[in-house]
């Protein structure tokens, strides 16, 4: 009796589900990635579909050179991930994805395969022989007053807030490419200029909320694709800020994870240790591990859990649909070491697979070369592990920059920082910077001394490595800790600012003096064969100047840094003989000097030589 109303009531409740089943809503809201390309190398594309209770559907599709492998389910019913193959030789077109449901309704979704483009009229790398310039999209220029605030983002404009949103935009950006291009830079590197739509402290970029679309307040997908087109036209390249390591708390998806193991999750909130040391020593302990790895960037940037596959593939995948969908020429990836490092070096192994020669630099926070060079090696280091990156952020040499050339700073500094090269699988494509939107800006650290802030230019510009400025460096802009005091506003972004500092008359003498020495070492620097390509052959300083050559077979420049406060009116040259052998003159670039021997020269207290050198 017992077991039979027992049976009674279970069929009782399934009829019951089953019919709350066929009475619930069903929706689509989004697929993602929203489109793919015809003629990939990968043929497996994985579809995030959302929509309320979409995991109760079945997806058909009838697509020659199509095919649904699988269908997968994860805790959240409002998710599908559908896994693809689209056969190498499927046509361009579009086709419907439909989602049938038991209640015989069906949703649709129209799914477009589009041509990969041919990269081959734009450039396909980025190499020594170029030059990057970072923005903060939202401090550099606003193109567009209408969009400073915006009805789909939560935070809204306050310029008087040195943590809120200017308006800088993308149109900023379109607007002063002449000015950038003018400077003698040869590829933009913006801080990520996805929506971030959290409620506070949104403007750098690094909350992201959508990973397919650009924030309202900066602009729009195409206006993206505009700016791309635009420095291509002017044989300019775009490097993209991504960020695997963490969303912001504003993210769609946060009020409704596809599986509590999408995020790294803990009982209370656990900021990451931030030691990013753990990820190569050998001796690390595991709870030291997972707190690098697992804890949070902060109270508002959870931590993605790349281990959970569906999520590393949609990364990837995104990943992919911004290199082919923008265009772009590079990808600078945040916090390189802070996710699953294995996965890191699958998403760049997947992109290669695409696009053998796509420039991707990690931002690898180091300050030890010997930590470094874990990130750069061409073979596997000790524990199997290769990152695949084919660059890493010099930090090292950065540090070494600043103390080298801060008053009473010893250039030796950087002479033994390099000295170390030999660490790392190749030094020559290590990005070198003097600042960037995490440090005071190098005018500042170096005391507002335009000589000293000269000195780090012509060395940056001069020595391996490619090179990044930090927009408004070239005008002197100042600012230190906190990050909004570093990230100033550039002058005459706005169209109501007391003073343009993208015109020459707007500038300061100084300011003036700052660009122009700048734009004469960049310009110069575009055709110098030596400086892309050449070998670097340093002597040790001798009292605080420094002396070097970038050299091919056919080509040498001879830099001399003299870093002291003592001019040499005849600094000798023997000591270098060998090097300038079969040289007998040369014109130092900046000044457009000639100097018809090379036996002396006379060498300014806190100056460089830039000294092309001829037969
Ligand atoms: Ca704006």
């Amino acid at each position: 009796m017992n077991t039979l109303f027992r049976t009674l009531i279970t069929c009782l409740l399934i009829l019951f589900s089953t019919q709350f089943l066929c009475s619930q809503n069903v929706s689509l809201k989004k697929v993602e990635p929203s489109n793919w390309w015809i003629g990939m190398e990968n043929t497996v594309l994985q579809l995030l579909v959302y929509g309320e209770n979409i995991s109760n559907t079945k997806p058909t599709i009838q697509y020659e050179g199509v095919t649904i492998n699988s269908v997968t389910k994860l805790e959240s019913a409002n998710y599908l991930f559908i896994n693809l193959t689209i056969d190498k030789a499927v046509k361009k077109g579009v086709f419907d994805i439909i989602f049938n449901t038991d209640s015989g309704k069906k949703l649709v979704y129209n799914y477009e395969l589009k041509p990969k483009k041919n990269r081959n009229n734009i450039n396909q790398t980025i190499d020594a022989s170029d030059v990057m310039y970072l923005i903060t999209p939202d401090r550099f220029a606003n193109g567009n007053p209408k969009n400073d605030t915006t009805e789909d983002t939560l935070e809204k404009a306050n310029r008087s807030s040195q943590d809120g949103r200017h308006g800088g935009d993308l149109q900023g950006i379109i607007n002063h490419l002449d000015y950038i291009q003018e400077l003698g830079v040869t590829t933009l590197w913006l801080n990520p200029f996805l929506e971030n739509n959290q409620p506070k402290y949104s403007y750098h970029g690094y909350g992201i909320s959508d990973f397919y679309k650009t924030d309202s307040r900066f602009g729009t997908n195409t206006d993206f694709i505009n700016l791309v087109d635009l420095c291509h036209q002017k044989g300019m390249k775009m490097i993209m800020d991504q960020v695997f390591n963490h969303c912001g708390s504003g993210h769609w998806w946060m009020n409704d994870l596809p599986s509590k193991d999408w995020l790294n999750q803990w009982e209370t909130f656990t900021r990451s240790n931030f030691t990013n040391i753990v990820a190569s020593d050998p001796h690390v302990s595991k709870s030291d591990y997972d707190l690098f790895t697992r804890g949070w960037f902060d109270t508002n940037l959870p931590d993605l859990n790349l281990e959970n596959p569906f999520l590393a593939t949609y990364l990837i995948q995104n990943s992919i649909w911004w290199i082919e969908y923008a265009q772009l020429d590079g990808i600078r990836m945040d916090t390189y070491p802070y996710p699953d490092k294995y996965v890191m070096a699958q998403w760049v192994k997947t992109i290669k697979t695409e696009y053998p020669n796509f420039y991707i630099v990690g931002e690898t926070w180091e300050s030890k070369a010997s930590s470094l060079s874990y990130w750069n090696k061409k073979e596997a280091n000790n524990d199997g592990y290769i990152s695949n990156l084919n660059s890493v952020s010099d930090y090292p040499l950065y540090y070494a920059i600043v103390s080298a050339f801060k008053k009473d700073g010893d250039i030796f500094k950087i002479y033994e920082t390099l000295a170390e090269d030999f660490i790392y699988g190749d030094a020559s494509n290590n990005k070198i910077f003097a600042g960037n939107h995490d440090q005071g800006r190098i005018y500042t650290l170096l005391n507002e001394d335009i000589a000293k802030f000269k000195l780090s230019m012509a060395f940056i510009l001069t020595t391996r490595g490619i090179p990044q400025l930090y927009y408004g460096d070239e005008i002197l802009l100042k600012g230190d800790k906190p990050d909004g005091n570093l990230r100033k506003d550039f002058p005459g972004g706005w169209a109501l600012d007391k003073r343009n500092g993208f015109a020459q008359k707007g500038r300061t003498a100084q300011e003036n003096d700052a660009r122009t020495y700048l734009s004469a070492i960049l310009n110069w620097r575009k055709t110098a064969i030596e400086i892309h390509k050449g070998k670097l052959m340093h002597y040790q300083p001798i009292n605080n100047i420094y002396v070097y050559f970038r050299y091919t077979d056919t080509e040498n420049t001879m830099i001399i840094i003299n870093n002291s406060d003592a001019t040499i009116n005849e600094f000798g040259l023997e000591r270098f003989q060998k090097t300038l052998d079969g040289y007998t003159s040369g014109t130092e670039i900046i000044t457009n000097t000639h100097f018809a021997s090379l036996k002396s020269l006379k060498v300014i207290a806190n100056s460089a030589l830039i000294i092309k050198l001829e037969k």
